[in-house]
């Protein structure tokens, strides 16, 4: 039997009915009825116990406020024993792909994060749905529209909150650069520039299609596609690309090395972009009439970043951008508020590399 949902706290209740927004927090009345105590931390359960698992999402998850790892999924079983004891969570929150679908009996998991290569997004994230559990999936994604649409209904029928893994919404430079956009403070943005790039050295998921839906612009384009839409604050409208030579053939024989493309908004703004698997860089710029915001360094990576706005240096506090985003969903689940970074916003940049793709391909402008 899934889980129930799990409610707004009292005063959070309280609150929500005092401003009228009780409607929010809909099929959450029946906890108020009866059932456990509200918890104050979600339990969030890794799906795939690979590098960004290990690396940022573990970690951040020692760091977050409204949720902790409570499970894991992964076809390892000895690397879920390690994870409980370092995490201190009960061996039976260990589960593997087999045997996932019994996390629907385990009041203990809340949130599950799939984090495998976007290949088998799809396939995960409507396991978990079933299961009834709220579902965070990794960028991008999914490889097709289709996938992505089938991902949202899947969640909506079964009442369960879907969020994709877009952590530099909740990073303070990146926040900048949307205050800048709405308050418009320097004009619209019109010319936005970029670059992100790392030299792939070895065969990886990544360049395989099925796994990886693309190459550079699946994994690292989409960073740009994400910061052009937040310095418009809109979606572009047609999209023109082209795939630079390949220097490295025989790597690259399922996906593109290295693509450079531009896209048009509706309120004229134009960006243009290159990504690739075999060069290095990291670099976002936005051009408004009256001034400038840019990232130098580590423009959509976790540390490092580095920018300044036609004003001055920017300064902000590097927060752990994983713990914040971890915790903005999780709250969201608590209070029935929408997520700044929902299903609809991954489908719609996969709309958008998906006619990046055929532009490439048929040399024209595709309308998105
Ligand atoms: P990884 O290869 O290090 O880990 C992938 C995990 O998926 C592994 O645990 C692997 O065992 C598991 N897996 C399950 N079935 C698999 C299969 N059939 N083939 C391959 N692996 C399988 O990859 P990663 O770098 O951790 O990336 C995972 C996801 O996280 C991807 O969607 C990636 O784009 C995303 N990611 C996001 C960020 C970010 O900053 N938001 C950073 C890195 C990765």
């Amino acid at each position: 039997m899934p889980s129930l949902p799990v409610g707004p706290s009292r005063r959070d209740f309280i609150r929500l009915v005092a401003t009228g927004s009780a409607a929010l927090a809909g099929g959450n009345l029946l906890w108020s009825q009866a059932g456990p105590a509200p918890k104050e931390k979600l339990g969030v359960a890794l799906l795939g116990l690979g590098k960004y698992s290990a690396g940022q999402l573990g970690p951040a998850l020692k760091e977050t406020k409204h949720c902790q790892l409570t499970g894991v999924i992964t076809g390892v079983r000895e690397k879920g024993e390690k994870w409980a004891m370092d995490y201190g969570f009960p061996r039976e929150n260990i589960y593997s792909y087999e045997t996932m679908d019994k996390i629907a009996n385990n009041p203990a998991i809340d949130i599950v994060y799939v984090v495998t290569p976007p290949g088998l997004h799809r396939e995960f994230v409507e396991r978990v749905a079933k299961a009834g559990k709220h579902v965070i999936t990794e960028k991008p994604m999914a490889t097709s529209v289709e996938d992505c649409q089938a991902m949202i209904d899947i969640c909506k029928a079964r009442k369960v909150r879907l969020s994709v893994g877009y952590r530099l919404h909740f990073d303070l430079y990146h926040r900048e650069l949307v205050r800048l956009a709405r308050s418009k403070e320097f004009g619209a943005f019109t010319k936005l520039t970029g670059k992100r790039a790392f030299v792939m050295q070895k065969h990886a998921w990544r360049i395989e299609k099925k796994l990886g839906g693309g190459g550079p612009i699946m994994d690292l384009g989409i960073y740009l596609i994400q910061g052009a839409c937040m310095a418009t604050q809109e979606t572009p409208v047609s999209v023109l690309a082209r795939e630079e030579p390949k220097k490295k053939p025989d790597l690259f024989n399922e996906v593109e090395e290295s693509m450079r493309w531009s896209m048009n908004f509706p309120g004229g703004a134009v960006a243009d972009f290159f990504t690739s698997f075999n060069d290095n860089g990291d670099q976002f710029r936005a051009e408004a009439p009256r001034g400038w915001f840019e990232l130098t360094e580590h423009a959509f990576t976790y540390r490092g970043m580095k920018g300044a706005t036609s004003k001055g240096p920017m300064t902000f506090e590097a927060i752990n951008q994983q713990a914040a985003q971890m915790d903005d969903f999780a709250e969201c689940v608590k209070t029935g508020r929408e997520t700044p970074v929902p299903g609809e916003m991954g489908l719609r940049d996969i709309r958008i590399t998906t006619a990046i793709y055929e532009s490439a391909r048929t040399g024209k402008v595709v309308n998105v």
